[in-house]
């Protein structure tokens, strides 16, 4: 295709709202533009980018048995109602009403309206297993649409649902999926790492998600460097380093004036902040609970409310009523409401609050000072002993770009989505979910897959193979050259973006650059005097010259050998 005749808007300089680095790049590269938070319009080169990508999402999921179909994206309120997501879910979801005053909502995903066409057209175990799944948009009122097309509220999924007639046909189903997304990532060019996950609002009974490494990314994964074991944090446990024991005799006060955080009591008393005790108060339908943390460690809130249900933070005011101290000063030596201690607190000797103003209290030995209910409830740390094989954990920043979920019978059950076994006997279908989002898929790569001067597409996915570039348009023989290459080219099957332009060189290299085609072929002034053009890869910036009659020869058989990343 000729650039003078496309549509690619190009920008010099970084859009101001662009933090993430695959969101500068879409907007300059002229991939995307945004019509309004979280809602994007994928101009010619963003497009050419997701067909690829659902081109490897097909192929991969036609070969473990998928069957594409179409769902709609407005959906009648009564299958929300009947498995109860209607009222559970909250704003994310997009609701509106029809000129009779039905209520409809935009599908957010799409388990309701599968088990309602499973019940409708399932009989007996004969029509089982089944996987069902579409590319087809999303809509998700997001509290922050954000980074780009990372986060947005109107967005493209591949979504397939398994049916099976029992748990064992799940499991199968469940390791198909998880096979083919090995395949996609992989094929995509993208680094993942695959980790369990918390299950969620899915509900179900388990659940990995496929995460590929980038500072852009919101969610975080502890994996051990030793053993390799991978977790969302949402989920993973870790052994907090043990601190040096301290030869601190009996329980003693100790006056720290002013000092109410970890560092200033830590500081003032010149202790390793691993030997400080934090109590944070919480408020929970039963009453206040003091939820008690190594003083280097975080509190992990989705932990704590798996353990004691929905709580939030106590008020100033609500701690001064119950312990009779300011927050800075509280400790568990005394009180008289329930305790929740991290498993870390097992063991050790600590400073901890005093419950007295100014106060601290040093050698507490959990136990014996106090009684608590003990449970996970840290955040993993960087550093953090894995409690499978006692290696380093690393935290690190990571964009979920699929994900796949045991459902069980959540959504077949209210739906009545049921089957006829080989005895006759009705039972509920048993399903599984598995999403993949090929705008993260595209935004990844780029996080992935750049350099100062802009993008390197993986092959496999990129716009296109070959970035044609004559420098001089003006210049009748490299004109002549430029077109009899293009010509060739497509001829030969390739992919090519001939940039025709009558512009500046330094404003095509530039933007050639930018784009990030992996193969650019250039035909300058030696091409005519010497009949050599040149092919530069992207990726290394390797620049050869190769005569004008074998560019082609040579591009096919860079294509044929490359392995896509
Ligand atoms: P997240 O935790 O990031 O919100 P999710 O768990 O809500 O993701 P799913 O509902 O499982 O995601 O959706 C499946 C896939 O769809 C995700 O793995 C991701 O690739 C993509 N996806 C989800 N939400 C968005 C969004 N708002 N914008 C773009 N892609 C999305
Ligand atoms: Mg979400």
């Amino acid at each position: 295709m000729r650039w003078s005749r496309l549509l690619i808007p190009t920008l010099k300089e970084d859009p101001a709202e662009a933090e993430a680095v695959s969101h500068r790049l879409m907007i300059r590269s002229g991939m995307v533009r945004q019509l309004a938070a979280g809602i994007y319009c994928y101009l010619p080169l963003g497009q050419r980018v997701l067909d690829k990508i659902h081109a490897i999402i097909r192929d991969e999921m036609n070969r473990i048995g998928g069957q594409e179909i179409t769902l709609p994206a407005l959906h009648p309120a009564e299958i929300w109602q009947q498995t109860g997501r209607w009222s559970e879910i909250g704003d994310e979801m997009f609701r509106l009403k029809d000129r009779a005053k039905r209520d409809l909502c935009l599908g957010m995903t799409h388990e309701e309206v599968i088990a309602w066409l499973a019940a409708k057209e399932i009989r007996s175990y004969r029509d089982l297993p089944q996987i069902w799944y579409q590319i087809q948009v999303k809509f998700r009122d997001e509290v922050r649409p954000k980074s780009g097309v990372l986060r947005t509220r109107e967005f493209l999924m591949k979504d397939s649902y398994s049916l099976d007639a029992d748990e064992t046909g799940l499991a199968l189903s469940y390791e198909r999926h998880r096979e083919a997304y090995h395949r996609i990532f992989t094929r995509c060019g993208l680094a993942f790492t695959v980790v369990e996950s918390d299950p969620g609002m899915m509900g179900g009974a388990g659940s990995h998600e496929f995460m590929a490494p980038s500072p852009a990314g919101e969610d975080e994964i502890a994996r051990c460097g030793a053993c390799g074991a991978a977790a969302n944090v949402e989920l993973a446990t870790s052994r907090p380093v043990a601190p040096p024991v301290p030869s601190w005799p009996a329980l003693e006060e100790v006056p720290t004036p002013g000092a109410r955080s970890i560092d200033e009591v830590a500081t003032l008393l010149q202790i390793d902040p691993r030997l400080t005790l934090k109590t944070l108060m919480v408020m929970t339908k039963a009453g206040p609970l003091c939820c008690l943390l190594r003083g280097d460690q975080q509190l992990h809130e989705k932990k704590v409310e798996r353990i004691a249900g929905p709580f939030r933070p106590a008020h100033r005011d609500e701690v001064q009523a119950v312990a009779g101290v300011e927050a800075g000063f509280l400790g568990p030596v005394g009180l008289t409401i329930p305790l929740l201690a991290d498993g870390a607190l097992a063991a050790g000797v600590y400073v901890a609050g005093a419950n007295r103003v100014d106060t601290h209290l040093r050698g507490v030995v959990p136990g014996k000072h106090f009684t608590a209910r003990y449970g996970d409830i840290h955040r993993v740390q960087t550093g953090d002993v894995c409690v499978n094989c006692g290696g380093a954990l690393a935290v690190e920043r990571v964009i979920e770009v699929g994900n796949i979920f045991k459902l069980g019978t959540r959504y077949s059950t209210p739906l009545k989505a049921v089957y006829l076994d080989e005895q006759g006997q009705e039972r509920p279908i048993v399903m599984g979910s598995y999403g993949i989002g090929p705008a993260r898929i595209a935004a990844a790569a780029l996080e992935q897959h750049h350099d100062a001067d802009g993008t390197i597409w993986p092959l496999t996915i990129a716009p296109f193979q070959v970035h044609l570039l004559t420098v001089n348009v003006k210049d009748a023989a490299m004109q002549r050259l430029g077109e009899e290459l293009y010509r060739g080219l497509v001829s030969a099957g390739v992919e090519v973006l001939y940039d025709d332009r009558d512009e500046r060189p330094g404003v095509k290299f530039k933007d050639a650059d930018l784009i990030g085609i992996p193969y650019r072929v250039t035909v300058g002034s030696r091409a005519v005097r010497e009949g050599q053009a040149e092919i530069r890869t992207r990726r290394t910036r390797d620049e050869t010259p190769v005569p004008v009659a074998e560019v082609v020869p040579r591009i096919r058989a860079l294509l044929e050998r490359s392995d896509g990343a």
